[in-house]
């Protein structure tokens, strides 16, 4: 193949590379001897080999004979042990079949006489028992619902091969003792020719080395078919097929493997074995000589070296709980983007240490989780307003939502606050969300936004500290921005002053507009704002807020240009306007009241400008 197609077909990554080199190298291994036992397997070409992995995204990778189907044989046993658990829930089934491992071979005859039950769903036993339960009116409708729980796995329809099949059937009198065995103690119920006949066909579904790495990278996924999306089974009961295939899935070889490989595993004698690393891939392989205890020999080496070569044992740690606090900032040094007015700042500069904010990252599981609200606990003893920025957090299991719900109470008790940012009803967060909306008392702790978290907690710190002003009481000499300037510049300002209210939604001042006036907030709250052109339709980007005593509009004192922004009035708001012409104007004769405004201006420039510097200082930190 030359590079070129090589690349087109995707067949050049690292994953295709190493698997074609491990292919390569493992296809020297001619070990053990393929099953007789069913005269129908004795026909296959021993020599056949496929490897595939697949992700829990749903990228397939293949080498070798990964496309040849073969018969699935004893790894069915795990999906209808699924079934099972699904159609009749845990305790049922357990009171059918337990969960111990037998420390013998697959088609051993000892059953479990204590409990009366096979030991577990792995041995042929077990899967007989499993088989029973298979619901449906007829036989056929049996086999039909046995194919669809194993097909929502595969991702396609699968079929039996019809062949091996009547192989079995001719020549399991083995299985056949077993099953006479477990209805004479009653273990099962029904004729046993009908339990063997659904069990013979289940063994004889026809599958790829591709379909078992598909279906092993369902069960890695939650249940959830990466090819599909669909949901061939419950959470839950993947986690009860993961332990007892980790367990049993081996037989009497399930100790050794768990210690050298450290994968939930289930193999079958036509030589496919399927492996699961829970959270990222299923693995199959297939090749049909097989060793004493009935595994395929390179399947084993297979699985032994994929391992090895990337750690994969699932008792080797591959999360880390450390990491969970990316940053840590005080409300003193970071600001919402409302404009305050300089009392409002002073005291957010002395008082802003009561409001932290911390900025969590990567997955909320317990470890993690753990970690971030001991440090919340901690940094309550000195702050009333703790904001959670989950921005970056992209999952939270059971275990994030109860200790986040007892962090809430506990902070709550002593009058300490717990706000969530970035919470969404839908999304990656949605079930936490759930939780804690349905825990808390409603008001004010979900935010989508860091920035209205942020707002909310300065609003209600500066509500504490209970000064804030209505200026329209007030004269305009107390206005900041006309600050020094003597009482008869502030009578000129008195005859030109314009006094104007607008309704909540009003547009105060639109962008593009000539820049006529600038207003001073008296009352209420204003919004300056952006519209942002985005796939056809408008969005509204919130630049800041501003509140009473802050003025807007006024860079057309200094350029005359055109407004930059739309400002539009949150709530009913009671503005100063002042002409600009007219105040340009007046500086001719009293150049003290432009110059003294323009100062003021300045000041507050560069007070803003700080601000935003230290901001970013910290953030960079
Ligand atoms: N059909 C085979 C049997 O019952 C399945 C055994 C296996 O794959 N280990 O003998």
């Amino acid at each position: 193949m030359d590079m070129k197609v090589a690349a087109e077909a995707g067949l050049g990554g690292p994953i295709d590379r190493y698997l074609a080199a491990l292919h390569r190298r493992i296809s020297e291994v001619r070990d053990g001897a393929i099953a007789t036992y069913i005269p129908e397997l004795a026909k296959v070409d021993p020599e056949l080999f496929g490897i595939a992995i697949a992700t829990v995204d749903g990228r397939v990778y293949t080498a070798g004979d990964a496309g040849v189907p073969f018969t699935i044989q004893s790894i069915s046993k795990a999906f209808v042990y699924g079934y099972t658990l699904a159609e009749y829930g845990r305790d049922y089934v357990l009171s059918r079949i337990g969960v111990e491992p037998t420390g013998e071979a697959f088609n051993s005859i000892v059953l479990d006489e204590v409990h009366n039950r096979p030991f577990n769903p792995m041995v042929n036993a077990g899967a007989m028992a499993a088989a029973e339960l298979i619901k449906g009116e007829t036989p056929e409708a049996r086999i039909a619902t046995m194919l669809s729980a194993l097909s929502r796995f595969a991702g396609r329809s699968l079929h039996i091969d019809d062949d091996v099949h009547r192989s079995e059937q001719a020549t399991g009198h083995r299985n056949r003792a077993i099953a006479y065995m477990m209805l004479n103690s009653g273990m099962i119920h029904s004729p046993p020719e009908t339990i063997l006949d659904i069990y013979f066909r289940q063994c004889s579904v026809r599958v790829t080395c591709s379909d078992l790495a598909v279906m092993a990278a369902t069960l890695a996924n939650d249940g959830v078919n990466p090819l599909t999306g669909e949901v061939a089974l419950e959470r839950d009961y993947v986690q009860d097929i993961l332990t007892v295939m980790n367990s049993c899935g081996m037989y009497n070889y399930a100790g050794q493997w768990s210690y050298e490989v450290g994968m939930p595993a289930k193999s079958g004698v036509s030589g496919g074995i399927i492996a699961i690393i829970p959270g990222q891939i299923g693995i199959g392989v297939f090749s049909p000589r097989l060793d004493l205890h009935g595994h395929s020999v390179r399947g084993v080496r297979v699985c032994k070296e994929i391992s090895e070569t990337f750690g994969l044992h699932i008792f080797r740690n591959h999360t880390n709980s450390g990491a969970v606090i990316r940053h840590e900032l005080t409300g003193a040094v970071v600001r919402s983007k409302r404009m305050r007015a300089p009392h409002e700042r002073e005291r957010l500069d002395k008082e802003g240490q009561r409001i932290r904010l911390i900025e969590v990252q990567g997955g909320l599981f317990f470890g993690s989780t753990e970690r971030l609200v001991r440090r919340v606990d901690e940094i309550s003893v000195e702050a009333d307003y703790i904001i959670l920025d989950l921005r970056r957090v992209h999952d939270a299991d059971t275990a994030a939502g109860r200790l986040l719900v007892e962090l809430d109470t506990g902070l709550a008790e002593r009058g300490r606050r717990l706000i969530l940012a970035h919470m969404r009803a839908d999304g990656r967060l949605a079930s936490l969300h759930a939780l804690m909306a349905a825990h808390g008392d409603g008001e004010a702790r979900l935010f989508e936004h860091r920035d209205n978290a942020l707002e909310w907690c300065e609003n209600s710190l500066l509500a504490s500290v209970a000064d804030a002003r209505d200026l329209t009481k007030f004269s305009l000499a107390q206005l900041d921005i006309f600050k020094g300037l003597d009482r008869d510049e502030i009578r000129v300002l008195e005859g030109m002053v314009r006094p104007m209210v607008f309704e909540a939604g009003e547009t105060i001042v639109r962008e593009g507009d000539e820049a006529r006036l600038f207003f001073v907030v008296a009352r209420g709250v204003v919004t300056v704002q952006l519209r942002i052109r985005q796939d056809g339709g408008d969005r509204v980007l919130r630049v800041a807020s501003l509140g009473p005593g802050v003025s807007f509009g006024e860079m057309a004192l200094i350029d005359g240009g055109r407004r930059s922004a739309d400002i539009v009035a949150d709530e009913r708001a009671v503005c100063y306007g002042f002409s600009v012409e007219q105040l340009r104007e007046t500086g001719k004769t009293h150049p003290n009241l432009l110059l003294t405004i323009m100062g003021n201006m300045m000041r507050d420039f560069s007070e803003r400008l700080r601000r935003a510097n230290g901001e970013i200082r910290a953030l960079e930190q």
